[in-house]
């Protein structure tokens, strides 16, 4: 679910940018040029177990292999853009105990990528990264200001304001998935191990965990077919029998649309964005799926009940539009940002 169009090298205007963007999967590695359209993207195995050395030494060789696939010369690249997932150092271009890289601990990522490729490389938070992509060339491309969540297995979030990404003081701005929206003793567990969190409430993990549960005390659903199937029970599973009908499914998808409307209401309040976007997985087809549609109007409802009247009329909710690819395009972004504040203390 991507609206990203590849142009050639005819149509680019340089300079340009190299975005990568790290995950505990995959690694993506892409070509964009000054207004964010990409040219070429490759993806490798991050290969977590072979450890941060070796992965470094992959991604600084991937993005002289792009830059060249694209016919450009190394110095046509003005700079490289890393995303990676926290926690992290943002300043230091340190990743510091990353849960999806494990024994990657206290590991100089940002200079050793640049020693590999020979380019300046910026470094930015995974989410913050994708925030950028989407306000850059996505749903957020008119936007002043605008709000990320991204919701797959954790809900991850991202702040820009102006073009600067809210990374915060640790390093640790724009955790939206980790905002309070149930404060009780019994609220439940999130993923970071604090209780009453959004991620808790509205990812992908929540949404399957919550279907377990409740899963004995309904007979009535298809679910319980697939499951006898063999089928894995996943938020994609929940979207298919939803898509057929399925009440059950269908509730435990608006539910988790009920939680992410409070969270994205508190988030409104906090940062009175011209626009709060929804990406990653678990957003059900978005605009082209029926199950994708009733979510989105589900979130809307919760915010209009919860929100200010001139934030409920002006502030828009919607679908991010970059899918998998604004992380990558989001980090060159972000190296494109370093790049102009450099010309500018030069003068
Ligand atoms: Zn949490």
């Amino acid at each position: 679910m991507s609206d990203v169009a590849f142009i050639t090298k005819s149509q680019a205007e340089p300079p340009f940018f190299v975005g990568v963007d790290l995950g505990g999967t995959n690694i993506k590695v892409g070509l964009v040029d000054d207004r964010g359209r990409p040219l070429v993207k490759r993806s490798l195995p991050t290969d977590v177990p072979r450890g941060p050395q070796d992965a470094a030494e992959r991604m600084g060789k991937a993005v002289l292999e792009v830059i060249a696939e694209t016919g450009l010369a190394v110095g046509d690249v003005a700079h490289v853009g890393l995303g990676s997932p926290g926690t992290m150092d943002v300043p230091a271009g340190m990743l510091l105990e990353p849960p999806n890289l494990r024994g990657w601990e206290n590991f100089p990522i940002r200079d050793r990528v640049s020693q590999h490729c020979g380019l300046p490389v910026a470094f930015a938070n995974d989410a913050n990264a994708a925030a950028y992509g989407e306000f850059w060339v996505g749903s957020g491309r008119a936007f002043h200001s605008m709000v990320l969540l991204t919701l797959g297995t954790g809900v991850g979030g991202g702040i820009i304001i102006g073009d600067h990404s809210v990374d915060g003081e640790h390093s640790h701005g724009s955790e939206c998935g980790h905002i309070i929206i149930d404060h009780h003793d019994d609220a439940r567990m999130c993923n970071c191990g604090h209780t009453g969190h959004l991620e808790a409430y509205a990812s992908a993990t929540a949404v399957v965990k919550r279907a377990h549960d409740l899963l004995d005390a309904r007979r009535d659903t298809s679910v319980h077919r697939r499951l006898e199937r063999g089928d894995e029970l996943t938020t994609l599973l929940l979207a298919e029998e939803a898509t057929a009908g399925d009440a059950f499914a269908m509730e435990l998808i608006l539910e988790a649309a009920m939680y992410l409307g409070v969270g994205v209401a508190s988030l409104m309040h906090t940062v009175d964005p011209d626009g709060v976007v929804l990406g990653g997985a678990m957003t059900y087809g978005g605009h082209d799926s029926p199950v994708g549609r009733k979510f989105l109007e589900r979130v809307r409802e919760e915010v209009r009940r919860r929100t200010f009247p001139v934030l409920r009329e002006r502030t828009i909710v919607d679908f991010a539009s970059l899918g998998s690819d604004a992380g990558y395009i989001g980090a060159a972004g972000i190296g494109r940002l370093a790049y102009r504040k450099r010309l500018e203390v030069r003068g």
